[in-house]
């Protein structure tokens, strides 16, 4: 019988798990945690690259980032290109263009003004103009060879990092917390059914047997919530599950082209990525579609929605307060039509001609199998949907839940090192900080 009781067991091997695992190998001296993974690999789901947009978010062509929001999200997407660099191989960071482009008067003169507020944070990013555009980016400043009609303006950079593929990610920080030497084991296929708190451990329970932990973090997507919820944790949350949905064209973007973000629309613009594992293809989207389910393409899930849903009085003003904005309401019906066969390329291809203006419909095709769940939060406390991630850290407790919507796998070591900080405080071990900051923060805490 093999040893089961573990100073940290992480449910979830996705992203946010496996990056903790790698953050307790590396940088304390907890000697064993075990990942508990639902499904056959690691990254199966969200983490997964056909699930995501494979950015690194930088904050410098999200428009939707306040300056200081932005500044935060770069220092801890700096710590995955930190990462890549030390560790031997680094096969899931890549450079490719990327810039915000702005299209029309308007948004022209918007981009302006954040180019200048942003330049003195982020002095890679350039202004370009049309014939720069063109040079970058031709399909986006021309249609057949001539100039598109509309003013337009971009905020970019052409040698920075800007694509990760997130689930080859997961695999390196397993391989590479397994090179500390310490007992790290990942057990696939291994749903977590029930955890049980005693005074000084918790039980988890699989199909597989029973885990025995000293520690848990739960980090189990849009299951989180509900796993909370088993254990009387984050009553006043719920859940809204928005799936992304994208579409292919063949290649025809060299790098990242992102939209320009209407602030009252919560959640991202429409952006143009070279996609890296559909080689030949450019990814359009993702669309936002609140669906009544926890995961994508898998079975199920339905009851774990509304269990997490919790529907009642204080999430139906949520939904009201939602819907009685008009932008809000013809965004999310426009984005429900996006799902629907035939009308959907019609409709999809006039937003991506902001991108690409002489795209044709018998040009793009739904991405069948692709596009994840964003597991949104929403605080029945405040009647909010909350927008970032969530945790839940109950006090004198030894459970940590997290729910990471984007941009929840590139702030993932941010996240880990966050974590990583409460279980050693309450476990009493120790966090080698000075090596964490100097390794992966260039000598500066977050
Ligand atoms: C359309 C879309 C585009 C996005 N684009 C980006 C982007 O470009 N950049 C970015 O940074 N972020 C992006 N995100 C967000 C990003 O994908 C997530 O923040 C990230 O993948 C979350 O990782 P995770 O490990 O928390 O969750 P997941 O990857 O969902 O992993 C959770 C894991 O827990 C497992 N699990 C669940 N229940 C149990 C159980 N009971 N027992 C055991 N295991 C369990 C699941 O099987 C799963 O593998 C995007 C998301 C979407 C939907």
């Amino acid at each position: 019988m093999q040893n089961r009781l573990f100073d940290v067991v992480i449910v979830g091997g996705g992203i946010t798990g496996t990056s903790l695992a790698y953050t307790l190998a590396k940088y304390t001296d907890i000697k064993s945690i075990a990942v508990l993974e639902k499904y056959g690999s690691l990254a199966p789901l969200n983490t997964n690259a056909r699930s995501n947009s494979q950015t690194l978010h930088c904050g410098d062509i999200e428009t939707n980032y306040t300056l200081e929001k932005a500044i935060q999200v770069k220092r801890t997407a700096n710590m995955l290109v930190r990462y890549a660099e030390q560790i031997d191989k680094n096969d899931f960071l890549f450079k490719y263009p990327k810039m915000i482009l702005a299209v029309g008067e308007a948004e022209c003169d918007r981009l302006q003004k954040r180019y200048e507020a942003f330049k003195e944070a982020f002095p890679y990013m350039e202004l370009w103009d049309a014939d720069k555009i063109a040079e970058v980016e031709p399909n986006v400043a021309l249609v057949d060879g001539k100039p598109r009609p509309e003013k337009i303006l971009a905020s970019g950079c052409t040698d920075e990092y800007s694509a990760v593929n997130y689930g080859v990610l997961s695999k390196s920080f397993i391989e590479n917390a397994r090179k500390t030497g310490k007992n790290i084991r990942v057990s696939l296929s291994s749903k977590v059914d029930r955890i049980l708190a005693f005074k000084d451990h918790y039980e988890l329970q699989t199909a597989h047997g029973t885990y025995l932990a000293k520690f848990v973090v739960v980090s189990a997507g849009a299951h989180s919530l509900l796993i909370a919820n088993q254990l009387g944790h984050g009553m006043n949350l719920s859940t809204l599950p928005m799936a992304g949905s994208f579409y292919f064209t063949p290649t025809k973007l060299n790098g990242k082209v992102y939209t320009m973000q209407n602030d009252k629309l919560p959640f991202a613009a429409l952006h143009g990525d070279p996609d890296l594992t559909e080689p030949k293809k450019t990814r359009l989207g993702p669309t936002a579609l609140v669906l009544p389910k926890l995961e994508r393409y898998t079975g199920g899930t339905y009851i774990d929605f509304w269990n997490t849903l919790k529907l009642d009085r204080k999430v139906l003003k949520v939904f009201w307060d939602l819907l009685k904005d008009a932008t809000i309401r013809n965004y999310i019906f426009r984005n429900f039509l996006f799902e629907i066969p035939w009308l959907n390329k019609r409709l999809f291809v006039k937003d991506a001609r902001k991108i690409l203006p002489g795209l044709k419909v018998e040009e793009i095709s739904y991405a069948e199998g692709y596009g994840g769940v964003r597991p949104q939060v929403i605080d029945k406390t405040t009647q909010e949907l909350k927008l970032g991630e969530a945790s839940i850290v109950p006090e004198n407790e030894n459970i940590i839940y997290n729910m990471t919507p984007s941009p929840g796998a590139t702030t993932c070591l941010g996240n880990a090192y966050r974590d990583a900080k409460i279980i050693c405080q309450r476990l009493n071990k120790t966090l080698y900080q000075t090596r964490l900051i100097d390794d992966l923060l260039d000598g500066k805490d977050l």
